[in-house]
């Protein structure tokens, strides 16, 4: 099959490897769509846990196309289903103590394992989540960073009509502010610079309000957003992974307020913040790592409607144009990039 395969960092081709055969309780999926995002960008340098060589891609959808002895009967060659791509080992320090996400062998297809960069992905039967029949791929291909933005909103822990303000109008802060409303906030209030991510906002009624604000002039924003909350808003989160951004967000946050730290930022990224102001206004930063058990919500949000993902996909490329999606979502062109193999 063609794969987009990895040598080394930043160092890759698209080339035919040997075609993945299933373990007993494997599948083999052909892929449908393959969602590109920024940690594919890290993973492209070498950061977050990559490990290579590697085919990369773990946004993935497709259809069941073989299968090892072991795996149910009901799943049926020809199912159509959304890679769970993160599993765990049971085993280590963090699995035993229930914290999975955190799993010392945690292993992710397309970070450190073959991901969906490629015509076809093998995978564990139990890794794969049914995808509603009205839904089409591209709908469904969503699913992976629903989940992560579900999870993100488990750890922010909104509470019903709080004013939540997002920073950043890419894939991320799309889905975080339609989770934001259907968790109940007053009014989602959606910063990025001008744009047709920001109006995207605005369209698909998740954002109440949008401020348009360059990169370049973050202070930009504190007038309108002093007026819309004057104490600051109890929930904030960046989804840009900028430090610069990072670093102003907190000043909107209310008193005893969450702060989301939900985009990724790179490794050596540091910002400067207050620890006076921190323990004066009793602020809470919050990380949000991956996710390890949400797919199934994704799924069934995707299959509710409750998300719209209408405009969400600006961006299709074969697997030869990998580079250009790459540098697409590098450089923050469009919203949702996505490699179609066929
Ligand atoms: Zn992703
Ligand atoms: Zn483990």
């Amino acid at each position: 099959m063609k794969a987009v395969q990895y040598a080394s960092a930043r160092n890759f081709a698209v080339v035919d490897v040997p075609d993945p055969t299933p373990e007993d309780e494997e599948v083999v999926m052909k892929v449908a769509a393959n969602g590109v995002c920024h940690t594919d960008v890290n993973v492209h340098e070498g950061e977050f846990f990559a490990s290579f060589p590697l085919i990369p891609g773990h946004e993935v959808v497709g259809t069941v196309v073989d299968k090892g002895k072991s795996v149910p009967g009901d799943m049926a060659i020809g199912a159509r289903r959304i890679v769970n791509n993160a599993s765990t080992c049971g085993r280590c320090y963090y699995c035993r103590r229930g914290q999975p996400l955190f799993c010392e062998n945690f292993y992710s297809l397309g970070i450190n394992g073959p991901g969906g960069a490629a015509e076809f992905i093998r995978v564990h039967y139990a890794k794969t989540v049914p995808i509603a029949d009205h839904l089409t791929f591209e709908e469904a291909v969503v699913a992976e960073p629903l989940a992560c933005a579900i999870h993100g909103m488990d750890q922010v822990g909104m509470h019903l009509g709080d004013q939540v303000l997002i920073f950043g109008a890419g894939p991320s802060g799309q889905l975080l502010a339609q989770l934001a409303k259907w968790s109940g906030a007053s009014r989602v209030v959606v910063v990025a610079p001008p744009s047709a991510k920001l109006d995207l906002a605005a369209r698909l009624k998740a954002a109440d309000i949008t401020l348009p604000i360059p990169r370049s002039q973050p202070e930009a924003a504190r007038p309108t957003l002093a007026e819309l909350a004057p104490q600051g808003f109890p929930v904030v989160i960046d989804t840009t992974g900028a430090p610069a951004v990072i670093e102003q967000a907190l000043e909107y946050v209310h008193i005893d307020g969450r702060f989301l730290v939900y985009g990724m930022a790179r490794f050596g990224d540091r910002v400067l913040w207050s620890p006076y102001d921190i323990f004066r206004r009793q602020i809470h930063i919050v990380g949000s790592f991956a996710q390890i058990d949400t797919m199934d919500r994704a799924a069934a949000l995707l299959a509710s409607g409750k998300i719209d993902t209408t405009g969400l996909i600006t961006h299709r490329y074969p697997l030869h144009e990998y580079a250009r999606a790459l540098d697409n979502v590098a450089r923050g062109i469009g919203i949702k990039t996505v490699i179609i193999p066929d």
